[in-house]
């Protein structure tokens, strides 16, 4: 019996002597089966094969963004929060090896992942057994969840406080249950993570929206005028998708300029081609 992983987006499935014959978050129309076959792997199979790693790297104070090279399924990267003592890893990668859990743990360990969306779970309750916390997923995607464990805490409404200082809020959009993390950062300038939900564009004077990033498949103007409405709440400066693409400053102005583009584009005012 493994725990096979898709190697196409790094989700672990539960304990069986065969894997499935296709992925159910690829099989999808926001993701994709691998156009030359479904491949699974193990956890434990990527560890032995002494080929991958995790970088750690400290972003700001207080932030540290791991991911792993060379690259694997999506290639997201994970986000480690300090907060008022507190330890939330935001998003999560697939790969996890004893060099990792030692300096995490020299980093103090973590009290809670909290996931944006289905495409991140990827090994998730591996990492909560591992470092012993709650998983925070909201219930609107608890149909997407392939390895069910009593670590998964599901929420539901709006938003959701973790600690102080660090709230959820579902913004919808490329999943239903679509969250974002406001790290309020009092007497500080917010910072916003926002995975894929807000996405970030090379130059990041720019952000976007998709329901399928590689299928190309925009979201309804309806639906990114109520994400950006409810992003215009929140007080922030600076934000971070899962790709490692950092904007630095004035986020909020760029989310709600690029929202307003994006419906233009949408209803036909801005281009005529
Ligand atoms: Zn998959
Ligand atoms: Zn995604």
């Amino acid at each position: 019996m493994e725990e096979f992983l898709c190697t196409t987006c790094g989700t672990q499935y539960p304990a069986s002597s065969i894997p499935l014959e296709e992925c159910v978050i690829c099989k999808e129309e926001r993701q994709y089966i691998n156009p030359n076959g479904q491949e699974w792997t193990t956890l434990d199979d990527m560890v032995h094969s002494r080929k991958y790693r995790n970088k750690i790297v400290n972003e700001q104070p207080g932030l540290f963004s791991l991911k792993t090279e060379p690259d694997f399924a999506i290639s997201q990267s994970a986000y480690f929060i300090e907060e008022n003592h507190f330890r939330l890893l935001w998003d999560c990668i697939p790969f996890l090896d004893q060099e990792t859990i030692d300096r995490i743990r020299e980093m103090g360990g973590i009290d809670a992942i909290a996931l944006s969306h289905p495409h991140y779970y990827s090994t998730q309750v591996r990492w909560a057994e591992t470092f012993d916390c709650p998983i925070y997923i909201h219930e609107d995607d608890k149909e997407w969840v392939q390895q069910e464990s009593d670590k998964i805490v599901y929420w539901s409404g709006e938003e959701k406080v973790i600690t102080d200082g660090l709230v959820l809020h579902r913004l919808g959009g490329h999943y239903k249950g679509a969250a974002v993390l406001h790290w309020e950062k009092s007497g500080a300038a917010g910072v916003l993570l926002t995975g894929d939900v807000i996405q970030v564009v090379p130059d990041r004077k720019w952000i976007s929206f998709m329901y399928s990033y590689p299928n190309i498949i925009p979201l309804p103007a309806s639906t990114v005028d109520r994400m950006a409405k409810k992003v215009a709440s929140l007080r922030f400066k600076e934000l971070y998708n899962a790709f490692n693409r950092h904007v630095k400053k004035d986020a909020d102005q760029i989310v709600q300029r690029s929202a307003d583009r994006y419906i233009r584009a949408l209803k036909g005012e801005w281009f005529n081609t």
